[in-house]
């Protein structure tokens, strides 16, 4: 019988696999990535959401990306009197300590997280609102852009709202300090992109057409 307390076997037999194969093949990769540290060329930002494979999305290997994931690929408001900063810590060590020049906020379809701030937002879950929840209130962060929509067509559609989310967050990014700098000297670019999982498409924000469009 299998121990509990170990991790499933069959964890455990792709865990092998991947050993015998991926790491096998590319173990000078590995190894270069230890003794000249990692260089990621981006910063990916997207969701818990285990149907989001970010890596997988640009084919992306061990060093390529760094990678933050919360519910809801938000980025909060620039607030260095907050206690618990996980997010803000990720973006500070991405742009400062290893320079990514790019970030990419990548909302999704079909997200849970930003259904739940339309839903508490408009009055349809009440159990969000309970100041235990901390889904909750990390999904009030999202009512911004809720508001934004708020009178519009766009009111109802929920892939408005998780592009309008991905809007906030690239707002809030630029309230960073340190982000800000790296804007203005042209050392880094963000980009705001939506990833339809149905489709299998991904769709980037155009400033100047204020649209996403499938790329
Ligand atoms: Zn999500």
């Amino acid at each position: 019988m299998q121990d509990a307390k170990l991790l499933p076997s069959d964890l455990i037999a792709h865990y092998h696999g991947w050993q015998g194969q991926d790491y096998d093949k590319k173990q000078a990769h590995y190894h270069d990535l230890i003794d000249n540290g990692q260089h990621p060329r981006g910063m990916i930002i997207s969701c818990c959401d285990s149907r989001v494979n970010a890596s997988a999305l640009f084919e992306a290997e061990a060093g390529d990306f760094f990678i933050h994931r919360n519910i809801a690929n938000f980025v909060p408001p620039y607030n260095p009197e907050g206690e618990h900063n996980g997010t803000s810590a990720a973006l500070e060590y991405g742009v400062t300590a290893l320079g990514v020049q790019h970030i990419l906020v990548i909302g999704h379809s079909h997200c849970g997280g930003v259904q739940g701030c339309h839903d508490m937002c408009s009055g349809k879950n009440e159990a969000l609102k309970a100041p235990t929840s901390f889904v909750g209130r990390w999904v009030a962060g999202i009512s911004p852009a809720f508001d934004k929509l708020a009178g519009t067509d766009s009111a109802d559609d929920i892939h408005a709202l998780e592009k309008q989310a991905v809007l906030l967050s690239l707002e809030n990014l630029k309230g960073f300090p340190f982000i800000a700098q790296a804007m203005a000297q042209g050392k880094l670019v963000l980009h705001g992109l939506w990833h339809d999982i149905r489709a299998g498409q991904l769709h980037h924000y155009n400033a100047e057409t204020e649209a996403f469009e499938a790329l």
